[in-house]
């Protein structure tokens, strides 16, 4: 006969591989993983030739669409690969659904100026002659950071080498520069050189407003605030290399 001691031994021994087992694969029993290799392989199959079909090659920038579609996909393609209870044709169903929706709003935007208009939204200018313009000022989505970091990636040093950058719908940066004599003197980009900026300008010089860019002569001892985004009184001296 077994001590007492032993069968709470037993007790305990097999509640932790009970629990365990709940961590490892759930309410589930292990043959069911068999069943998800193939579900899985389904819903592989059926993702692609739904993705071809909407003509998509590859995905550099997500559009607001792009997005969408993958939202809706994640939900519709994965729990019928792991949930017992969730079948592969009613995934099916939400599949034809989904790519068909996409396929409808694809057409509609290429026939209709208007409709791509309100559904993609429109390319935005965000540098011109070298500052910030009015509207990307007073357009919030866009951080200026982020515009900047991507500034830098295209190895432009400050803003008075560019002409016209525009903000495109597929989240892109569009840039047009100036030939290299007609480089203006603008706000430098790079982290260093936005760190040694003054509220009271040192000594008379160009200088540039690290919010918009907007440059001009300041003489020393002055305090501004910039003419032209009226919303900073930083300035960093203008760059003029280029
Ligand atoms: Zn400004």
């Amino acid at each position: 006969m077994q001590e007492p001691i032993n069968c709470e031994k037993c007790y305990n021994r097999n509640r932790i591989i009970m629990e365990w087992q709940e961590i490892l694969i759930g309410k589930e029993s292990w043959p069911f993983l068999g069943e998800i290799a193939l579900r899985t392989f389904i819903m592989l199959v059926l993702l692609f030739l739904g993705l071809r079909m909407t003509g998509k090659r590859a995905i550099k920038q997500l559009s607001v669409f792009d997005l969408l579609l993958i939202i809706a996909l994640g939900t519709t393609a994965g729990d019928p690969m792991i949930y017992k209870e969730v079948g592969i044709v009613s995934s099916l169903m939400a599949f034809i659904v989904v790519f068909g929706g996409y396929r409808v709003i694809t057409y509609i935007i290429t026939r209709s100026k208007g409709a791509e208009k309100v559904l993609e939204g429109v390319p935005i200018y965000i540098i011109h002659e070298g500052k910030a313009t009015e509207l990307s000022l007073n357009y919030n989505e866009l951080a200026m950071d982020e515009f900047f970091a991507e500034l830098r990636n295209k190895r432009i040093i400050h803003l008075g080498q560019i002409e016209s950058a525009i903000f495109e719908t597929s989240g892109e940066i569009s840039l047009l520069l100036y030939d290299k004599k007609r480089v203006k003197p603008g706000l430098p980009i790079w982290p260093h050189k936005l760190r040694e900026n003054f509220e009271v300008i040192p000594e008379k010089g160009l200088y540039a407003c690290t919010y918009c860019g907007h440059t001009e002569e300041i003489d020393a001892g002055s305090t501004c605030l910039c003419p032209h985004c009226r919303k900073n009184k930083s300035w960093v001296k203008a760059e003029t290399y280029g």
